[in-house]
């Protein structure tokens, strides 16, 4: 049946239309003026230096990581509850992947279990700020300075969020954002790699268009003749998409505040029936992207398919990624044990959570998860 409320609805309207037809009267569709505005806008609303923009946030991870120099004979340490995104990426630069488990409460990197990971291969630490919630980045600094490794962000929940004031790339090696079609902020597909390293940054540029040292705006007045100076990729935004992006940075305030609103009524409410949830930890501002509840193992993929029926958008955000069958043959006799990470990749359901949700959809997503969740505790299992 078609669903009373959509798991995600974007809020771009004639603004965001107005803003792409611009592009379509300028110059440039690519690579021009409207991707080096958003770059500067975002790299002040994030307090950091650079901001470089790229296809996808998948991309950006990845060109992060190739520019960190990680590749073949290196490890990686990735949470295992994350998008698969986090974990592709460093077997895509030819690395292996060390999977940790979670933090029971936030689901987040369990930050004490980092360092007996940590092998002579390990070069970097793949922290995800789950579901908006900033991990803590002194901890995992603290740690990675003691072993000499980089820190990657993937910051694809997390636009808004900050910690003890801090924001994602601000004191790592490069923080990841993306822009795909479901994300606080979006363009369809997009990503951006935000880093305070100037080399880095450089690196960015030439791995995102095929290792050219010139791009064609700088070749647009009067040709001059480029270099290929590294194996790069073809991996940049568009301006189009860019423009997209510009006036959503001056709606993330009033959006984060609704979805924080509706994600405190949500908690409220399922406090009082008895149903856990992550918990945000003093001292951190979630950006609010993904409401998840936790249910009984045994009852949760009925309790998802229900609320389908009933017409109530749900997704699962996310089962453990190093139980997934790739990486499970991957892994082979070397496949942890990581039970939180399992723990929650069982019990998890995401809920709509979007500005543009309605106080009677958030009553009828409540009420229905409530009423399933009692009538399966009463029947039994
Ligand atoms: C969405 C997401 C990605 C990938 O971003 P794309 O833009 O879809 O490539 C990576 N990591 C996490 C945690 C995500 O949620």
């Amino acid at each position: 049946m078609t669903s009373k409320v959509d798991f995600y609805h974007h809020s771009l309207g004639p603004l965001h239309a107005e803003a792409m037809a611009g592009v379509l009267g300028g110059r440039f569709l690519t690579m021009g003026p409207k991707c080096r505005e958003f770059e500067g806008l975002f790299a002040e609303f994030l307090g950091c230096r650079f901001v470089r923009t790229v296809q996808s946030g998948t991309t950006g991870l990845f060109l992060a990581v190739k520019a960190c120099g990680i590749g073949a004979g290196d490890e990686v340490i990735v949470p295992a509850m994350t998008f698969i995104a986090t974990a592709n990426v460093v077997l895509h630069a030819g690395a292996d992947v060390t999977f940790c488990d979670c933090d029971p409460h936030t689901g987040n990197i369990a930050i004490d279990q980092i360092e007996r990971l940590i092998t002579p291969r390990t070069r970097a630490i793949m922290p995800v700020h789950l579901y908006g919630q900033m991990v803590d980045m002194a901890a995992i600094l603290a740690i990675a300075n003691r072993h000499g490794l980089k820190v990657i962000e993937d910051s694809a929940h997390c636009v808004e969020g900050t910690r003890d004031g801090t924001r994602p790339g601000q004191s790592s090696d490069a923080a990841v954002f993306s822009f795909y079609a479901t994300k606080n902020i979006t363009c369809g597909e997009g990503g951006a790699i935000a880093t305070n390293d100037p080399e880095l940054a450089a690196q960015i540029d030439l791995l995102r268009s095929h290792g050219m040292n010139r791009i064609a705006m700088d070749r647009f007045e009067s040709y001059q003749h480029w270099d290929m100076v590294a194996l790069g990729y073809k991996a940049n935004l568009t301006d189009l998409q860019a423009a997209l992006l510009i006036p959503q940075l001056a709606e993330i305030a009033p959006q984060l505040q609704r979805r924080n609103a509706i994600a405190r009524y949500y908690e409220d409410r399922f406090t009082q029936a008895g149903i856990g949830f992550p918990i945000v930890e003093p001292g951190v501002i979630s950006a609010r992207h993904l409401f998840t509840i936790w249910v009984p193992p045994q009852h949760r993929d009925t309790i998802l398919s229900t609320l389908q029926a009933r017409g109530i958008g749900v997704t699962v955000n996310y089962r453990a990624v190093h139980c997934l069958k790739f990486y499970r043959s991957y892994l082979g006799e070397r496949c942890p044990r990581l039970p939180h990470a399992e723990r929650i990749g069982d019990t998890t359901i995401s809920l709509p959570l979007y500005p543009g949700l309605t106080d009677e959809e958030i009553d009828l997503v409540v009420d229905t998860v409530i009423d399933i969740v009692r009538s399966l505790a009463y029947h039994g299992s």
